[in-house]
């Protein structure tokens, strides 16, 4: 793909990341041990904002998944039995150990994404917050009260472990999105096997070595590989009885194609393309100010971005030249730059074309670059802070996932029709709605079809709330006590009391 230089903005370069002493074991994590793959198959992983090799991992195959998923099954009967203060105080050991090695594992996360140190911070920040949330909702479940529901029975319900999870993670945050399925499962007294993306397995094999003393040998298992390999296998393992992945919507589909031979639960968190409602009352400086995070966190590389803005007609110029002024002021550069970079590079070189095709077919579509619109300087897979105005109705940039630095602004004329736009993408996770009218801002919350909707905000998350998409986005929830009640079941014993 021909590169196409957006601007003279400059990719900040700093001392490369490359202390070798931050990675962990290369090899497969199974009943406690560093294992080899059966196999002698290699992936390269490659420091995206340098385009150089860092290390390799090993390619497991499905031999390797079934005896990660033996010592899983092996394991799940005692750390199910724990009593929940028991899984708490180990839950509460391992967010410790992740918080004093915070600095160590957000260096390696940055080293093997290209994300900015502030990026990668909250995201050991925010998975130390999980395992502290997990430990203490396992203690607090609800259910409905026991008692006699039926004449002369008494109901009671009990709420159990699965058993073994299989979980399949994707590499925007390696870490983040890995321990989002970790705290829960654990805490809910099930064992796993998790299998992370090709791309950046780093932080998931290096969270396996700095907690390996403190789970039992079994409990947590990792083998990497190619998500058709051993996320098909997770996915179709009769010993498996629920599979969890975070990707896009293809490989959604194929491991629930693939669960539905064994009938085993699927938990979905898929793609997203989120619509930014800014009807004519709204603060726009504060909209513009909120984009500058909300819409290239990550570089734009986040399945809830603010991607997608809907404006009033009637203050489209005016938000989006103050949106160009937060975009053109974005510090672009490596990790090792400082802490005031803001967009760090694409993943990978297949992900940087991807985005680049999405900006030309803008183009053609008769999108205006208003910022931004292409790559810069290598090396690494840097893509210009972007913003496309006048961007017609239903062109593809409006529909599809970019996952890469750039936000739309199309315009409407009517409350209605805004609603009516800001549904029609297969995606539903995230929205969000700018009005300082209250009762206009319920009546929409309740009309965007999205798992998430904020009102004067946009990429807030809390733990303690539930994250999870409708249509296309997927099933399941992350984060809050509905994770851990996905990742459990509840059984109900009743009595005679006559008998
Ligand atoms: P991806 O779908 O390419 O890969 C995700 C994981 O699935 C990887 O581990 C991959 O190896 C595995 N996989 C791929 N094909 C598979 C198959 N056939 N069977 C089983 N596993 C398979 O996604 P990605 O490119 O790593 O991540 C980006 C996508 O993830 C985006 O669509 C983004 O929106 C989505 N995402 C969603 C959330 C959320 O919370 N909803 C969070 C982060 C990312």
């Amino acid at each position: 793909m021909a590169l196409v230089n957006a601007q003279d903005r400059e990719v900040l370069r700093g001392p490369v990341q490359d202390d070798t002493r931050l990675l962990p074991p290369t090899d497969l994590f199974i009943n406690g041990q560093w294992q080899s793959s059966h196999g002698s198959e290699q992936a390269v992983v490659i420091d995206p904002g340098t385009e150089q090799e860092i290390c390799t991992v090993p390619r497991g195959d499905a031999a390797d998944v079934d005896r990660a998923v033996a010592a899983a099954k092996e394991a799940a009967r005692s750390w199910g039995a724990l009593v929940p203060r028991e899984r708490a105080q180990i839950l509460l050991r391992l967010a410790q150990r992740l918080e004093d090695h915070a600095a160590e594992l957000a260096a390696l996360e940055s080293w093997n994404t290209g994300k900015p140190p502030a990026v990668a911070a909250d995201d050991v920040a925010s998975a130390v917050d999980s395992f502290r949330f997990m430990a203490g909702a396992a203690r607090s479940t609800t259910t409905v009260a026991s008692g006699q529901y039926a004449e002369g029975h008494l109901s009671l319900i009990l709420r159990e472990p699965l058993g073994v999870v299989g979980a399949v993670t994707p590499w925007n945050y390696p870490l983040l999105m890995g321990v989002w399925k970790i705290a829960p499962i654990l805490a809910a007294g099930n064992t796993m096997v998790i299998k992370p993306s090709e791309s950046t397995p780093l932080s998931t094999l290096k969270f396996a070595e700095l907690t390996a003393d403190l789970l039992p040998a079994g409990v947590f298992n990792v083998v990497t590989g190619r998500g058709s390999v051993i996320g098909q296998r997770l996915a179709e393992h009769p010993d498996v009885a629920m599979v969890a992945l975070t990707g896009s919507v293809g490989s959604g589909s194929a491991v629930a194609r693939a669960a539905a031979g064994s009938v085993k639960r699927v938990h979905l968190e898929l793609g997203g393309k989120a619509p930014v409602v800014i009807l004519p009352d709204a603060d726009l400086a504060a909209a513009a100010a909120a984009l500058r995070t909300a819409g290239y966190w990550n570089a734009g590389q986040e399945c809830g971005a603010a991607c997608r803005v809907l404006v009033h007609a009637s203050v489209a110029e005016e938000f989006t030249s103050l949106l160009v002024n937060e975009v053109s002021s974005m510090v672009v550069g490596e990790p090792g730059a400082g802490s005031e970079v803001e967009i760090g590079p694409m993943i990978s070189r297949q992900h940087y074309d991807r985005v680049l095709e999405h900006l030309q077919r803008a183009a053609a579509d008769g999108a205006r670059v208003a910022v931004g619109g292409g790559a810069l300087d290598g090396p690494g897979y840097f893509i210009a802070p972007t913003v496309l105005a006048d961007v017609p109705q239903g062109a593809a940039c409006t529909q599809e996932e970019i996952f890469g630095p750039v936000v739309t602004v199309e315009t409407f004329e009517e409350e209605s029709e805004a609603m009516e736009r800001a549904n029609e993408v297969p995606f539903g996770l995230a929205a969000s709605v700018w009005t300082r009218d209250t009762a206009r801002s319920h009546r929409l919350a309740s009309a965007l079809d999205a798992g998430t909707v904020w009102v004067n905000s946009h990429l807030v998350l809390a733990t303690e709330m539930p994250w999870g998409g409708f249509k296309g986005s997927g099933y399941g929830r992350d984060l809050s006590a509905y994770a851990l009640d996905d990742y459990s079941r509840t059984k109900h014993v009743m009595h005679n009391q006559q008998a």
